[in-house]
């Protein structure tokens, strides 16, 4: 979409400065999801005379934006949510970063902002990791939070792609998820809400897909749940929860035992780790991968017939979040975490995916 002869997202250019006044890593134990941030940040620059500008990696701080920018205006700006962890060697590793940047590219092409070569990327994200690699905590569970964002910068209120953008990254170690344990999660089923629908923008990462959860999340939080569990449709299809994807082990209407998702048809995240599960799944081959809806009739016929064994979330802050109830039409359903059948699913996911995160596999395997 760039002019010809706009310069492209070039590695090589890159212009760095480094922080006077470093901070220090804090108790990793005391650390608040994304409060804290690593010393500095990646900003890139595009506009659409002259394309990419020399990336600048420059210590963590305030930037200014007109206040007629397109980004606060109409919501136009993407965003990624990955991780960088130390492994058992000592040694920092990204998780799939190849799979955040492509999906980076999509949404920033859903929402019109420019393209950018996403192999640079990754080389100016991973110098900047390097930089910074002081801040990604030791230990399970522990890792560096990183948060890839596209925004529209170009003051203008028409309503239109934009002529600017800033693609930046920022940093912000974050502690074990499971501080109190593996603690199974309460959802709530309420229809009323709904995430995304066909035609939407629910397969990208977007703000404006996160703004309108914010309240059905108060509206959960205030009946007991930590989350809500996204139902679409009048069959009410089982889409997502909170901001994970979804899945069940279950013996199916068929008599099958089978690991369901639902299908990347557009109101899906694509998640980094529910590709990871679904790769694993098909690899142990013990039980049918189907990505495909259930919806809540099937899912309280098949819990009075003790059809399902387990159920949980999936994403990058979490890995996996196991669910233990869900409340719908102000009826409690109980979700049994592990069966004899099933054996204890989403903990083996959860110890076979920090295993290769923290590089930690036993000598055994
Ligand atoms: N669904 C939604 C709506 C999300 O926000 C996320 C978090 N990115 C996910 C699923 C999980 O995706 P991932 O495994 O890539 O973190």
């Amino acid at each position: 979409s760039a002019s010809s002869g706009a310069q492209a997202l070039k590695y090589e250019n890159l212009v760095e400065s480094t922080t006077t006044s470093p901070g220090t890593l804090p108790d990793p134990t005391t650390l608040a999801f994304g409060k804290q941030f690593a010393d500095h940040m990646l900003v890139c620059d595009w506009s659409k005379e002259e394309g990419w500008a020399a990336p600048v990696i420059e210590p963590y701080g305030d930037f200014s934006l007109s206040p007629s920018a397109l980004v606060l205006h109409y919501g136009l700006e993407c965003f990624e949510g990955m991780k960088a962890f130390r492994g058992v060697d000592d040694r920092v590793r990204l998780f799939r970063p190849q799979r955040n940047i492509t999906r980076l590219l999509k949404s920033s092409q859903r929402l019109t902002l420019p393209s950018f070569d996403g192999d640079a990327f990754l080389k100016l994200l991973t110098h900047l990791v390097k930089k910074d690699a002081a801040w990604v905590p030791a230990g399970r569970g522990y890792s560096l939070y990183i948060r890839p964002t596209h925004i529209a910068t170009q003051p203008i209120l028409g309503v239109g792609a934009t002529e600017q953008s800033r693609l930046f990254v920022i940093n912000s170690p974050v502690g074990a998820y499971y501080a109190t344990g593996f603690k199974p999660v309460r959802l709530l089923a309420d229809p009323q809400f709904v995430r995304a629908w066909p035609g939407g923008m629910g397969d990208t990462k977007c703000g404006g897909n996160y703004a309108p959860t914010i309240l059905p999340q108060q509206h959960a939080a205030e009946r007991g749940c930590q989350q809500m569990l996204w139902l679409f449709g009048e069959d009410e299809k089982v889409t997502e929860v909170g901001t994970m994807n979804l899945f069940m082990h279950w013996k199916n209407d068929d008599g099958v035992e089978e690991l369901i998702t639902a299908p990347l048809d557009g109101t899906i995240l694509e998640g980094v780790t529910r590709q990871s599960i679904i790769d694993l799944a098909n690899q142990w081959g013990e039980f049918q991968v189907s990505e495909k809806y259930f919806t809540m009739g099937q899912l309280t016929r098949a819990l009075k017939e003790g059809r399902v064994y387990e159920m949980f979330g999936s994403g990058t802050a979490a890995t996996v979040s196991p669910v233990g109830e869900i409340l719908y039409r102000e009826e409690t359903l109980s979700i049994p975490l592990e069966l004899e059948t099933s054996g204890k699913l989403s903990k083996r996911f959860m110890d076979e995916l920090f295993a290769i995160q923290f590089c930690a596999w036993t000598s055994d395997d």
